[in-house]
């Protein structure tokens, strides 16, 4: 996989921030909080919670949503109470737990009109609403990295270009103020 290997050396970039592979896919994992296996996971399988930092599984075609760095007992899509948009093929599939939005709404709204309302509506929301990306996003965190990301692909298999809608920085909307 392209390098990676050096970078996992030097993946620190954030305070507090670890990676480990997904026992499944090998895809680098990025750390959640506890809150949001608290939050997410199907109560009667949270005693399967054994350690104290799990990660996220970003891999669109892997079933493992979150694993330890020891990669015994992952939890699988199965184990949460949400469905994992990214990780679903058939609607709905969500990409905002905040405020509601899925993969299939944006898409018929570029297709419809050329672009979409839904960043801006994310932003504004969560300044006035607040989010709580850490309780209800099975990646624990914001989620306009993923719709932007999104945003993008539709914009591009649609032949559309809509650069002003392209992300500009404001990756995390927990730390827009
Ligand atoms: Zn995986």
């Amino acid at each position: 996989m392209k390098g990676e290997r050096f970078m996992d050396t030097i993946k620190t970039e954030t305070a507090g921030k670890q990676t480990a592979r997904c026992p499944s896919c090998g895809s680098k994992g990025s750390a959640v909080k506890m809150t949001t296996l608290r939050s997410l996971i199907k109560k009667e399988r949270q005693g399967r919670i054994t350690v104290n930092q799990y990660f996220f599984c970003n891999t669109g075609d892997c079933n493992v949503v979150y694993f330890s760095e020891d990669g015994i007992q992952p939890f699988y899509k199965e184990d949460l109470t949400v469905r994992v948009g990214i990780k679903e093929d058939s609607p709905p599939r969500p990409l905002c737990y905040c405020f509601n939005h899925s993969l299939e709404e944006i898409y018929d709204e570029i297709k419809r009109t050329g672009k979409t309302t839904v960043i801006e509506d994310i932003k504004s929301r969560m300044k006035e609403e607040g989010c709580s990306c850490e309780t209800r996003n099975p990646q624990g965190s914001c989620c306009l990295s993923t719709v932007n990301h999104f945003v993008n692909e539709v914009l591009l298999e649609l032949g559309i270009k809509e650069d002003q809608i392209v992300d500009k920085g404001n990756k995390d909307c927990c730390k827009v103020k």
